[in-house]
């Protein structure tokens, strides 16, 4: 199996082929597929597997693609990505970079630990695919300065890592801010009945994968 039968962009292929990939992990040639279909999606899987190119390209691909009439104004968001740690925010958003490199799409992180302002001001430029942490993006929706009312995508990542750190309420709040209208991606290495409450509410009628 190749990237090419998964129905990706020649942009994302390009990318891909040049960080030397050859072939997609198994999550990536059951996820991809799927997310571009436009469906929810519940999926076990750790990390190592390849889980964040199963998300981020199609994610890519979507928003680039022909015909899709997306708000992009000041402070919108168009796909946002919450994660429980920095780290794991600044791995993400540097996988986005390089998969999306031939794409005019614009990414940031929203961590704590660093100054606001700066994230103020690179979020007034409006951005497509927002990687965050819960914290520190409910200190911006108190100040206003982003705005999740166009999220089209939403992508919980390290789920159960999230639920075990305390971020349940966080995630409730910001899940509350949100459209009622988008896709919902779930992730997570491991499912305790917390992690199937929070995906029965989250998805509908989603496509579930285990690798
Ligand atoms: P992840 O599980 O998303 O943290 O990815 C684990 C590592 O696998 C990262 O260093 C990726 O760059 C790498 N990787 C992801 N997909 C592929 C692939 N299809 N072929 C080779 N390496 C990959």
């Amino acid at each position: 199996m190749s990237f090419a039968t998964l129905g990706l962009s020649e942009a994302i292929l390009r990318a891909a082929q040049e960080r030397g990939y050859t072939t997609p992990t198994p999550i990536q040639q059951q996820a991809i597929p799927v997310v571009l279909s436009g469906v929810d999606l519940l999926a076990g899987a750790q990390t190592g597997t390849g889980k964040t190119a199963a998300f981020a390209m199609p994610i890519l691909h979507m928003l680039s693609a022909a015909g899709t009439e997306a708000p992009r104004g000041p402070a919108i968001v168009r796909a946002l990505v919450l994660v429980p740690t920095r780290e794991l925010a600044a791995q993400v958003e540097e996988s986005v970079q390089i998969y999306g490199r031939y794409l005019p799409l614009r990414s940031m992180t929203l961590i704590g630990g660093v100054k606001i302002n700066p994230q103020m001001q690179k979020l007034r430029r409006g951005v497509d695919i927002l990687v965050a942490t819960p914290g520190r993006l409910l200190d911006h929706v108190q100040q206003r300065s982003v705005d999740l009312s166009h999220v089209e995508i939403l992508v919980l990542d390290e789920a159960d890592r999230m639920l075990d750190m305390g971020f349940i309420r966080d995630i409730r709040r910001i899940l509350s801010l949100l459209p009622k209208q988008r896709q919902n991606l779930l992730f997570s290495a491991t499912f305790s009945p917390e992690i199937r409450a929070l995906a029965d509410g989250l998805l509908s009628n989603p496509a579930c994968i285990e690798v």
